[in-house]
């Protein structure tokens, strides 16, 4: 929420133009479901009532007991009443105190419970967003939603509300207490008090517009300097000869800085000016009624009366400014609660179908039948793809860059779902099938290794919480990074740092291929790393992927000759869909796109033989499809 700067204090608080112009739609259903949150908390909101009314009585008591202190006890000369009515009165106020404080605690606690349900009830919500949500939507919203927004919630439950209810109470008590000692003299108070506050309120606007202006113009000035005093900066301008420009462009913001806080300064004083004479204005104005009363007319009005009716005056002006300013703050918590509910209710895209199955065993096999998806509507990302995959067989996929390789396998564990056709993994729809049983088949290696800030144990236990440290060396063994491991001084112990940053390129893939070797799935998909790794890393990583290609389920993005190979079938896609298919030999026979490819990338390098395709390729085929020296393609 964009809080409007320079504001606060008896001037007021206002909108921005940004908040009038988004002020949200108030309708009896967003009412309803603000009020929903607060339900479950009804009676410890009664008992904040309770104690804010108490709260606010008893800080007026001794106002009203200063009367008594006056004329029961100064002006009769009563000392055993004085000193009552005098402890009386410090008694009242500790006890207003206390009851504050037992107010705060409760409020407090009511705010930090309804933001508890919020935040939790966002982060689940969140959790259940599809890719595409995470893809399209700024992450610094996402975080803003989570944090200040519903920070905002527990600013409206224990400022705004408290507000309300305690001004609207002093109130009440104040007139009712006026209208008690002198009904003429509260009703000068009834028409006072707004006289008051509403030229403040106007001084206070146009201090804040100024305070504004002022900002921006700061914000200008800063724009200025960082432009022209960075170092590129500096020499654009001088390159270009602009330095008299840009000293006038600063001269000028300068200028215009300078009288804008002149004026901000002199409103402030005008402000002042004003307030103090209508502050002094009331209780002289009932000095002198309240005079004019007793010497002229004879009322009974006494000294202590009198001084009671001015000390109750100054103390409803706060009360009525906070309360003129209710608006600002009604609006801006709507606009918040919209917001956060905005996010609330948008869509779980993909969630457990209502039938969804759970099988007792899982083969792995895959199929595609005709498939056809897009990220956006009206743009299709892949075309009629249809391909099986067999249990214990693999499957790699090759094509040009963006040519749909990761949104087919996106597809399997669905992150999306697909827009026609159908992806079925051992005969059942895979929208038909419990997410969390599907998810636990699938296990990905995806280029963009993810490890989070903690140790090796920690993002292997990720995987899988109960396995034991042989069963972590056993998976480490298999994904080639065993004796790394080993030779960190705290083994297991030791940190990845924030997002592996600690390990290399290829470390980082070697241990998430152990974390998912850990996991165990059914269908194991890897997405190969176009980012270029130095020989021995390659190597390494081919080495632990190759037997499990050759033993599990499986279907991989591949980039490199030797993965490709090892794979039972090669599906070649162009342009989001399946133009070729076979093994690696045939489709080179073919002549079709595999072979282009295969052979461009060969055929700059290597006359007449390698155009071929069969013979080892030499230095730039190692280059480009990362083959390993031995890795005869056949
Ligand atoms: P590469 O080999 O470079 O990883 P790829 O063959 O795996 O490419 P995809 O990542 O599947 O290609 O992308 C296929 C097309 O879909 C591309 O045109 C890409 O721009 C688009 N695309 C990918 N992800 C998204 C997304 N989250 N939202 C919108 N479009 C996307």
């Amino acid at each position: 929420m964009t809080q409007g700067r320079g504001r606060g204090g008896i001037g007021g608080r206002f909108l921005t133009e940004e908040e009038k112009q988004q002020q949200p739609k108030v309708t009896k259903e967003l009412l309803a479901r603000v009020f929903s949150y607060l339900k479950p908390y009804w009676k410890h909101m009664l008992l904040v009532m309770v104690c804010i009314a108490a709260a606010s009585f008893c800080s007026l008591l001794p106002t009203i007991l200063t009367g008594k202190i006056i004329d029961e006890g100064l002006i009769k000369g009563d000392l055993r009443a004085l000193v009552t009515y005098i402890l009386l009165s410090l008694a009242v106020t500790f006890g207003s105190n206390l009851i504050g404080v037992a107010e705060s605690y409760i409020n407090t606690w009511i705010a930090q419970h309804i933001t508890y349900d919020m935040r939790n009830q966002m982060f689940s919500h969140l959790q259940k967003m599809s890719q595409r949500f995470f893809t399209t939507n700024n992450q610094g919203d996402i975080i803003t939603r989570m944090t200040s927004d519903i920070d905002g919630v527990q600013q409206v439950i224990t400022n705004t509300f408290t507000s309300i209810l305690s001004n609207t109470i002093t109130l009440i008590i104040a007139m009712t207490a006026m209208f008690r000692k002198n009904w003429i003299l509260a009703l000068i108070g009834i028409v006072i008090v707004p006289l008051f506050t509403l030229p403040t309120r106007r001084a206070g606007k146009t201090r804040w517009k100024y305070a504004n202006e002022s900002q921006a113009c700061n914000d200008e000035i800063n724009g200025i300097l960082n432009e022209t005093l960075s170092v590129s900066g500096q020499l654009l301008s001088k390159l270009f000869g602009k330095e008299k420009y840009e000293y006038d462009r600063y001269e000028q913001a300068n200028g215009r800085m300078i009288k804008l806080n002149i004026r901000e300064r002199m409103a402030g004083r005008w402000f002042f000016v004003i307030l103090s004479t209508f502050t002094s204005i009331g209780p002289m104005l009932i000095y002198l009624v309240g005079g004019l009363l007793m010497i002229r007319y004879h009322h009974n009005l006494t000294i202590g009366d009198i001084t009671v009716l001015v000390t109750l005056l100054g103390r409803m002006y706060m009360p009525v400014n906070s309360l003129l300013n209710i608006q600002v703050d009604w609006i801006r918590s709507m606009a918040l609660f919209t917001r956060i509910f905005d996010y609330f209710d948008i869509p779980v895209e993909i969630q457990n179908a209502p039938d969804a199955v759970t099988p007792e065993h899982a083969e792995g096999n895959v199929v595609f039948d005709h498939v056809s998806f897009g990220y956006e509507p009206g743009r299709t990302v892949l075309k009629d793809i249809s391909f099986t995959l067999n249990a214990g067989r693999s499957i790699a996929i090759v094509g040009p860059s963006g040519s749909g390789k990761s949104t087919i396998i996106n597809l399997i564990p669905r992150l999306y779902d697909v827009g026609e056709g159908r992806v079925t993994f051992d005969g059942t729809d895979v929208r038909k099938l419990d997410l969390e049983f599907l998810r636990a088949q699938v296990g990905v290696v995806s280029q963009e290794t993810y490890l989070f800030n903690g140790t090796i144990r920690d993002n292997l236990l990720y995987a899988r919480p109960d396995a034991t440290d042989a069963d972590m060396e056993e998976a480490l063994r298999k994904a080639n990074i065993w004796d790394f491991v080993q030779n960190q001084p705290e083994g297991l112990n030791a940190m990845v740092g924030n997002r592996g940053l600690k390990l290399s390129g290829g470390e980082k893939q070697r241990l998430s291929i152990a974390r998912v070797l850990l996991k165990d799935p059914t269908v194991f998909i890897f997405d190969e790393a176009t980012s270029a790794l130095d020989s021995i890393s390659e190597q390494k990583i081919q080495e632990a992927i190759d037997p499990i290609i050759r033993s599990h389920t499986s279907i991989l993005i591949a980039h490199r000759l030797s993965t490709i190979l090892a794979a039972d079938e090669i599906l070649v896609v162009k342009d989001g869909q399946i133009v070729e298919r076979g093994r690696h030999q045939e489709l080179v026979n073919a002549g079709g796109v595999y072979q282009e490819l295969y052979e461009t990338q060969f055929s700059k390098a290597l006359a007449p033989a390698g155009a071929q395709g069969d013979e080892p390729a030499g230095d730039l085929e190692q280059l480009l499809w990362g083959m390993q020296p031995g890795d005869e393609p056949g």
